[in-house]
């Protein structure tokens, strides 16, 4: 079974309003095994509702619309069913009384405005409201059901859960849906799409589509199943796939961050970790104790903005850095050592870099070059980072964070 959904006004086609009707019913008619054509947004233009409306009719099995069921000039919903069904308006007996007794209840008269809130057209039934005035409407046919419910969020909820989702649930005869996503860092989302090949092909159960924000790639695997343990099947076995096909990549799921996944790491293996931080300005320190628990392994972290604290703190000899600068290798080398014999951890990480808008010096030093360290025992690595000029100072921060954590992350895989 398949849906689309309509969400109508014009307070959201200018942007006034975001359209959190639409991804919240996309949801749960996703969780019943719908499948989602199209989400429609239109302002509040009688034509065009009664063509957006007339056009789902013919795709879809289900038809969900939200807003302009008001009672002002501008609610526009019931018009266009009507016009889009080729049938009257009528009073429906039951919205009226509904209405009438809602004002009763508010010891208030009913302005005559809202007596157009009680019509619906000829061949269609109303859903009551629980929450306000606004009834919903539906049309039922051989080819599908399609259903007018009110823009106010709390409102369309309401109506939903009490009317619609019996009937969708009813519909869907047990077809569930189910999701999960995947994390990764350090693969191009182009590298992904070739690694994953044919699961990602259009059409296919499940759909695996990728997406990417500050670095890190989300895979978005969406199950349908004839009933919940079929999709559950079927999913297990596309997220082993995905994980197998992409290894190391991939370092959570769902909720993960690179922190949280290394604090659960070095937890588990009795660990204990220290940060030396330059550009980063302590948010590497930050990431990990944001994670609840992380007193079990995160013992102090430096934050060495200055030159000359690099060395006072952490013994970075001062005529390195006056040979190689504070932002080189030898350096981030030097302040994650420093950091590993002052704090007495297991491990140290540092970053040292530029993080701009100015300071660069291009071509040795551009804005975005950035080292960063990971000392252990006898052994420490440094990372030379171009994460290019064209990059926030935010951003330049942000990816050097999730590098060292990244770093971190492999090593302790490795080690394992
Ligand atoms: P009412 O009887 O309250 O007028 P209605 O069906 O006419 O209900 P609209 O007038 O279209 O609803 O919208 C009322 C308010 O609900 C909007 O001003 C907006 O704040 C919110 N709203 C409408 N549509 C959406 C949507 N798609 N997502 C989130 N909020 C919405």
């Amino acid at each position: 079974m398949n849906a689309i959904i309509i969400s109508i006004g014009t307070e959201l086609t200018t942007g006034q309003c975001l359209d959190t009707n639409a991804h919240w019913l996309s949801e749960r008619l996703t969780d019943l095994g719908l499948r989602i054509l199209s989400h429609i947004t239109v302002s509040d233009d009688v034509t065009q509702i009664a063509e957006s409306f007339q056009r789902a009719m013919t795709e879809a099995n289900i038809v969900i619309t939200t807003g302009g069921l008001g009672p002002t000039p501008d609610d526009l919903s019931r018009e266009a069913l009507a016009i889009a069904l080729k049938e009257p308006l009528e009073i429906d007996d039951l919205a009226f009384k509904q209405l009438e007794s809602f004002f009763i209840r508010l010891q208030r008269p009913m302005p005559d405005s809202n007596l157009c809130q009680a019509k619906r057209p000829k061949n269609c039934e109303i859903i009551p409201n629980p929450r306000g005035t606004a009834p919903g409407i539906v049309h039922s046919s051989q080819s599908g059901h399609f259903f007018l419910l009110p823009g106010v969020p709390s409102e369309m909820k309401a109506m939903y859960e009490q009317s619609i989702e019996p009937l969708v649930r009813k519909l869907s005869d047990g077809a569930r849906t189910i999701k999960s996503r995947l994390l990764v860092y350090g693969m191009s989302e182009a590298r992904i799409g070739d690694t994953l090949g044919n699961l990602m092909e259009p059409g296919r159960n499940p759909s695996v589509g990728t997406s990417a924000a500050d670095g890190v790639i989300s895979i978005r695997i969406v199950a349908r199943g004839k009933n919940d343990a079929d999709a559950q099947i079927l999913l297990k076995n596309d997220v082993s796939e995905v994980k197998t096909r992409l290894g190391k990549a991939v370092f959570g799921e769902d909720e993960d961050s690179l922190a949280s996944v290394v604090g659960q790491m070095l937890l588990e293996r009795g660990l204990t970790v220290a940060t030396a931080e330059s550009c980063t300005g302590g948010s590497v320190a930050k990431r990990l104790t944001d994670v609840p628990g992380s007193s079990g392994y995160f013992k102090e972290g430096f934050i060495l903005y200055h030159n000359s604290t690099k060395t006072a703190r952490l013994g970075v000899p001062d005529d390195l850095i006056e040979r190689d600068g504070a932002v080189s290798e030898s350096v981030a080398r030097a302040m994650a050592e420093g950091c590993r014999e002052v704090s007495g951890c297991d491990i140290s990480i540092s970053t040292t870099g530029i993080a701009g808008p100015g300071g660069g010096q291009p071509p040795d030093k551009p804005v975005g070059l950035v080292y960063v360290g990971l000392a252990r025992e006898g052994t420490t690595d440094v990372r030379r980072l171009v994460l290019g000029d064209h990059l926030t100072r935010e951003e330049v921060r942000d990816r050097s964070c999730k590098a060292v954590l990244n770093m971190l992350r492999l090593w302790l895989i490795e080690s394992r």
